[in-house]
């Protein structure tokens, strides 16, 4: 096999600014190397033209994990999977990003790979974006003219394809406090056991009433069903109100169904995907609901 080998250009970063500066000066061949589990596999495939590599590891606003009950949590771009999962904070308030963070890749992959690569490298199958969507992330972004912040379900525009400009970067996500008598749940289906690209996933964040035997609110998200992962606010709306119960949930899980514009390819037929998410949003839900009882 002949590969052609390209220069890049590896620049680390002490901190944001250098970060940004450098993100300018490299221009569209400029691109922010956080665990390089995608980009390195994309540059050495030809699949993406970089020249320069701007390493975030040593950002510390890159690297931040805080929680405040009144403010929610604040998670660094960078942070690999391993600390989320590892953190007996995430592992009690937020155990929604532990099911996504403990089944990207395998150990190995898990060291490096952060939440900020996996959406920035927007696959439409990534494993943490509809756990993000669910629980109502936003996106903190710096370029040369300041910070935005955006909902993280507006962030894709299409495979691979995200609003970054060029000069940005993803810096944190801040995820609101958790809602009383709350639970969510993210999961996927994949025809092995692990190590494998979704056929579909999903996420379900809801809370119950006083009695735990209704559901006063819900969020839904569905991803590998349709050019980028989707909020379903038509399945959300039909959680609020409805029994906590199987039966409880069908509207949900049809309005997800009708939600998705699934393809067919190698892992799966439309339909089949179509299937497959009414399955996931289905048991999400009930386990966001055994979740939210636990309390
Ligand atoms: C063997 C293997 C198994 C895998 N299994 C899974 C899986 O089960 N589920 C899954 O979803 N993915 C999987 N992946 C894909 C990959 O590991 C994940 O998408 C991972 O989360 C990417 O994170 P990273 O930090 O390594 O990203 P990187 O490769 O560093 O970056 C990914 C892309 O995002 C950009 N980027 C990264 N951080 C920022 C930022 N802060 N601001 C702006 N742009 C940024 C980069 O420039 C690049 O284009 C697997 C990959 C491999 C090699």
């Amino acid at each position: 096999v002949e590969v052609a080998l390209q220069p890049i250009a590896y620049v680390p970063a002490a901190s944001l600014d250098e970060a940004v500066s450098a993100l300018r000066e490299g221009g569209e061949l400029a691109r922010v190397l956080s665990g390089g589990t995608d980009v390195i596999v994309q540059a050495r495939e030809g699949k993406r033209n970089v020249g320069m590599l701007v390493d975030i590891k040593k950002v510390p606003e890159a690297n931040e994990i805080s929680f405040d009950p009144q403010d929610g949590l604040t998670l660094g771009a960078t942070v690999p999977c391993y600390k989320i999962y590892g953190s007996e904070m995430i592992q009690r308030v937020y155990p929604a990003l532990v099911d996504s963070a403990s089944l990207i890749g395998g150990v190995q992959i898990q060291s490096r790979a952060s939440l900020g690569g996996n959406l920035c490298n927007s696959s439409p199958a990534a494993d943490s974006i509809p756990t993000l969507i669910a629980l109502e992330a936003t996106c903190l972004i710096a370029g040369a003219h300041g910070t935005r912040r955006v909902p993280v379900e507006e962030f894709c525009i299409g495979p691979g394809q995200n609003q970054l400009q060029s000069g940005e970067m993803l810096v944190s996500f801040h995820f609101p406090p958790p809602r009383p008598r709350s639970g969510a749940r993210f999961l996927r289906f994949i025809p092995r056991n692990e190590m494998d690209i979704a056929v579909a996933n999903a996420a379900v964040s809801l809370t119950l009433n006083e009695r735990r035997d209704t559901i006063e609110w819900g969020r839904v998200a569905i991803g590998a069903v349709a050019p980028t992962p989707l909020l379903v606010a038509e399945a959300g709306a039909a959680l609020a109100g409805a029994a906590a119960t199987a039966a409880g949930l069908e509207k949900a899980v049809q309005a997800a169904q009708a939600a998705a514009r699934p393809i067919s390819d190698m892992r799966g037929s439309a339909a089949q995907r179509r299937h497959l998410v009414g399955v996931l949003v289905r048991r999400a839900a009930e386990a966001a609901i055994e979740r939210a009882k636990a309390g």
